[in-house]
């Protein structure tokens, strides 16, 4: 009965200026990301330092995303909004502008130079009438390619901007957000020098993966793998027949045994391009989103070592 009374003598006696700031541990930074990935790595920094709302769940494709009016309200009350930018979630930029957001905007590829593909690169030849798709107008001939995080050493750029947001909105934090951030890209550099190693085991010319859309590009450049596909960046657009069949021809011509749905486009088109080759779809690559909490990749870290240990085995045609 004692203890009470002591206790609170101290406390009561703070000025009521202090009182009335709440302390450290309860001033979480509300930060919302546009998808998965970034929630993933804006966690890995954050930590406890702050609360995460992913606009564009797991499994869930950010490419012409429909936002919610709850991912609105969740928009304009937050700290800090994190997006991938190159044209990837023209959706978020709408909401932003609509939706009164006076936080910080980080956006994770600032700084890079983003990788450029002509429209139609993939395919390398001119068409015309039915094939042509009506998404792609005549003045879009070369398309930034959003999907950077597919090369883990550009994701140190993603890693220092969203720290560098953090940072700047929750100076408090920094400390934590820097060692969070520092150890985070020693794993990368790790995982990276890994990816390397297993993608080594396969014959340089198999390399070559047949996906659903071009999300992969970056890991083909980085990595010194083909990636081929039926749709583009975008999956806004849908394949013409013409593109798919002069994909499978390419298939059974240069004999590529890698072939792979995503986790989020229809699966449609490769089991298509599956019956029409003979191949086996080797399984499920996350391209532009992780998976839940129980699935193979639930966090950016596993989606890389998941994919890998699906792609090395598929490319050198190894029997499963
Ligand atoms: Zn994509």
């Amino acid at each position: 009965m004692m203890a009470v009374p002591m206790q609170r003598r101290p406390f009561l006696a703070l000025p009521a200026l202090l009182l009335a700031r709440p302390a450290p541990a309860q001033a979480r930074l509300s930060v919302v990301a546009s998808f998965s990935i970034l929630a993933d790595m804006a966690r890995q920094i954050g930590g406890e330092h702050i609360t995460l709302r992913a606009i564009a769940g797991p499994d869930v494709d950010a490419h012409g995303f429909q936002p919610r009016p709850s991912d609105a309200a969740a928009l304009a009350g937050a700290d800090v909004v994190i997006r991938n930018g190159l044209g990837f979630e023209g959706w978020l930029d709408r909401m932003i502008r609509s939706s009164g957001f006076r936080g910080r905007l980080v956006t994770t590829t600032e700084g890079l130079t983003p990788r450029m593909m002509q429209a139609h690169a993939h395919h390398g030849h001119d068409h015309g009438g039915s094939g042509r798709r009506q998404h792609h107008s005549v003045a879009a001939r070369q398309t930034q390619d959003p999907h950077a995080w597919q090369d883990l050493r550009l994701a140190e750029n993603y890693l220092r901007q969203i720290a560098a947001g953090l940072i700047a909105t929750d100076p408090g934090g920094e400390a934590l957000y820097r060692r969070n951030a520092e150890a985070y890209a020693a794993r990368l550099a790790t995982l990276d020098q890994w990816v390397r190693a297993e993608i080594a085991k396969v014959p340089p010319a198999r390399r070559k993966i047949v996906t659903s859309h071009d999300a992969f590009g970056y890991f083909g450049d980085a990595y010194g793998v083909r990636f081929l596909a039926p749709q583009g960046v975008s999956t806004e657009a849908e394949p013409s027949a013409a593109e798919v069949g002069r994909l499978i021809r390419q298939i059974k011509a240069e004999s590529i045994t890698a072939l792979f749905m995503e986790n989020m486009t229809n699966p449609a088109t490769l089991q298509r391009i599956a019956q029409e080759t003979g191949l086996r779809v080797r399984g499920r690559l996350y391209a532009d989103a992780l998976s839940a909490e129980a699935g193979p990749a639930p966090t950016y870290e596993a989606m890389f070592r998941h994919n890998v240990s699906l792609m090395v085995p598929a490319m050198r045609g190894d029997a499963a």
